[in-house]
């Protein structure tokens, strides 16, 4: 069983903003309520008495009204993607939002009580593989972390030990440098791609050869327990189980995370692949 979070909640903020799509919106204005769902752990604080270990909503509130006046965006699509985003970002202990921005006096000109959007935002577990086999392995890999981490919506946690591999696919090519890293993120899979193809570009990778020598191949094992079914893209990485340079970091910083198709642990499979 996975733990259930606490929530601390805040209802019906009234605030004063420019947000819509027409130039009299920017200009004039009208009120905005926002209703939000925080998702946090408030056991310490609430055992401990101790507001420092949870959420202040009182911050959380002026830091959401400061935000509605601070900017202008025509959609209130645009004001909740970006203020969720905003709040994970200044609030490192919440896990995920639930925020729901209502614009009662949209100029719809019917007579409804409000219209509203409600998302719902957070921070993702995932484990990236990292591999190089040409030219200075150890500092592509390096500077490829560091080029993550650069990312504010990308945070690399934990890393794993360098390790160094034969290669795999029967290209006859250099010995590999292979690792895991644990990255909390708020992109969603396909943007988490795409940084990372971006950072391989950044390492001066060509794709020429399939499974030949590479400055830094970076590569999504796991994304939460999600299962991603695209032709860019799948998750977890198909051919992990049979990667002893994939398994092996991973069982490093990840002994017993399981597969969410087949159910093994990490461990379970690099014991399998060993045998
Ligand atoms: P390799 O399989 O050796 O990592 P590439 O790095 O050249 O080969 O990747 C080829 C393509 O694999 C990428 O362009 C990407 O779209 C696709 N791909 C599918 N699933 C994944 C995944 N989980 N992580 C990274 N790339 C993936
Ligand atoms: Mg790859």
């Amino acid at each position: 069983m996975t733990e259930e979070l606490d929530q601390i909640q805040i209802k019906n903020l009234e605030v004063f903003g420019k947000h819509g799509v027409f130039q009299e919106e920017n200009k004039l204005g009208q009120k905005f309520l926002i209703n939000a769902a925080v998702y946090t752990h408030t056991r310490e604080a609430g055992l401990k008495d101790d507001l420092t270990k949870s959420i202040h909503y009182g911050e959380m509130a002026h830091f959401m009204t400061d935000f509605m006046i601070n900017h202008t965006y025509q959609l209130i699509e645009t004001v909740a993607e970006q203020m969720a985003r905003a709040l994970l970002l200044a609030f490192p202990a919440m896990e995920k939002i639930t925020l729901e921005i209502c614009k009662p006096w949209a100029p719809v000109g019917l007579p409804m009580e409000t219209v509203s959007v409600k998302i719902t935002r957070g921070w993702h577990c995932a484990y990236v593989a990292v591999g190089s086999n040409l030219g200075d392995r150890g500092a592509y890999i390096r500077k490829g972390v560091e080029a993550l981490g650069e990312n504010q919506d990308c945070i690399v946690e934990k890393e794993s030990q360098i390790i160094v591999t034969k290669p795999y696919g029967g290209v006859e090519q250099p010995d590999f440098l292979n690792g895991m890293l644990k990255i909390r993120t708020l992109l969603s899979p396909m943007e988490l791609l795409d940084l990372l193809h971006q950072v391989e570009q950044g390492a001066h990778r060509e794709r020429k050869i399939h499974w030949g020598p590479r400055t830094l191949d970076l590569d999504i094992i796991f994304y939460d327990d999600w299962i991603v079914d695209e032709k860019r893209l799948q998750i977890p990485h198909p051919d992990m189980q049979n990667r002893e340079f994939v398994l092996k970091p991973l069982a490093e910083l990840a002994p017993y995370y399981r597969h969410p198709l087949s159910g093994k642990t990490v461990e379970e499979m690099l014991l399998a692949l060993k045998k």
